[in-house]
């Protein structure tokens, strides 16, 4: 790759435009049988028991806070560094949203922060959403230790981290939270275009989000009140949306799942080069996995002196370098501020922010891109 160097970018091969032709030339374009086969494709590679593809994860983490009854009068907690999909989810069912700060070397929730709010809050969280951020696994663990201690539900957003590894199991296996969301946006590990999916070891909540992303109408004679009325008929037993994927979307997804171990290893090569090169300099680098941890590594974020982060990203772009931040503090943006939130309330998270610049990470990133942009960030530091 010549020119700019994007932080993130898809890998699409013969395979995967010779799989969406072939969809392109059947019966189906939208939800027929390439769905199935991407939500079974998922199943296999994480050891989910259910899987529901949707058109986007903002629109599986919305299914997943409806299935989990979130509604108005509810409160949901998730974290600062994050994209604003993973709390606006509980705001579009009426729920409250509050947030639990992060941890200052891995970046993700921090159990202590979270159980200290537990004892002292006066409001518990009916949902919890954990966030992998940058492809790393929260302590899921002790999370769900605090979720059985507490009575609240775990609703993972796992949109980085597809292919990843959490205590010696899969992330979306099922074991550490009641809902995992996985996002194929083009930028995250393996892309359909745009998609997402909700797995769960639960069938009936399952079984639930199945109906919410089709309307809330089924077809099955045992979900009904009373009985069908002819072999056309059908009920809407529940308020759901149109959130369906394509066969197209997912016909992509069932194509790049089959190299995702590529992916991510690549992935793994990449930072390990970064780690080593980037070793002398003043600049904070991402936490090496935790025990029987393997990142699925979606970013490579750096923290450098917050008074010159803006400089130092400006001439980065300047030079082709196609940094970007992750994240600005949800409870940040103008939204949220408006519900009561300021700068202060949590403080790990806005100190990351403010120094916070993600590298150039994907699989095709060559190493001579790679040792343009070390060169370039140790000519700016
Ligand atoms: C990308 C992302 C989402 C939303 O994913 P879409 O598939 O684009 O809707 C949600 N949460 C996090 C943490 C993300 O990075």
């Amino acid at each position: 790759m010549s020119g700019f160097i994007p932080y993130g970018r898809q890998e699409i091969d013969q395979a995967d435009i010779d799989a969406v032709t072939a969809v392109l030339q059947s019966d189906f374009l939208t939800t027929g049988p390439a769905v199935p086969r991407f939500e079974q494709a998922v199943m296999e590679r994480t050891g989910a028991a259910h899987a529901v593809a949707v058109n986007s994860a903002t629109s599986a983490l919305h299914i997943a806070c409806l299935a989990l009854e979130i509604g108005p009068g509810d409160m949901v907690w998730t974290v600062p560094n994050t994209f604003v999909a993973s709390a606006n989810c509980a705001l579009y069912c009426g729920a409250d949203v509050d947030f639990v700060d992060t941890d200052p070397n891995t970046w993700n929730l921090c159990t202590e922060a979270l159980a200290r709010k537990l004892e002292t809050t006066d409001r518990k969280p009916k949902v919890v959403i954990p966030v992998a951020f940058a492809g790393r696994s929260c302590d899921m663990a002790a999370i769900q230790a605090l979720a059985r201690e507490h009575g609240f539900l775990v609703l993972e957003d796992a949109s980085h981290a597809i292919g990843g590894t959490h205590a010696g199991r899969p992330v979306g296996c099922g074991d550490f939270a009641d809902i995992t969301v996985f996002s194929f946006h083009p930028v995250k590990i393996i892309t359909s275009g745009e998609g997402g999916m909700a797995v769960t070891r639960d069938p009936e909540l399952a079984r639930r989000m199945e109906r919410l992303r089709s309307h809330g109408v089924t077809r099955e004679v045992a979900e009904m009140d009373g009985p069908t009325e002819g072999p056309w008929y059908y009920q809407q037993t529940m308020l759901g949306l149109n959130y369906r994927m394509t066969d197209i979307q997912a016909a992509l997804g069932t194509s790049q799942i089959t190299r995702i171990e590529d992916f991510v290893s690549r992935r793994h090569v990449l930072a390990q080069r970064y780690d080593a090169l980037l070793s002398d300099l003043p600049l904070q680098r991402p936490a090496p996995d935790a025990t029987g941890d393997r990142s699925a590594l979606h970013l490579y974020p750096v923290v450098v002196d917050p008074g010159r982060r803006k400089e130092i990203f400006e001439r980065l772009r300047s030079r082709g370098i196609g940094v970007q931040v992750h994240y600005i503090p949800v409870h940040l943006h103008p939204w949220y501020k408006k519900m009561g939130f300021a700068p202060g309330d949590f403080p790990q998270a806005e100190a990351y922010y403010a120094g916070a610049i993600s590298l150039p990470l994907f699989p095709a990133l060559s190493e001579a891109d790679q040792d343009k942009v070390l060169a370039e960030l140790t000519a700016a530091l």
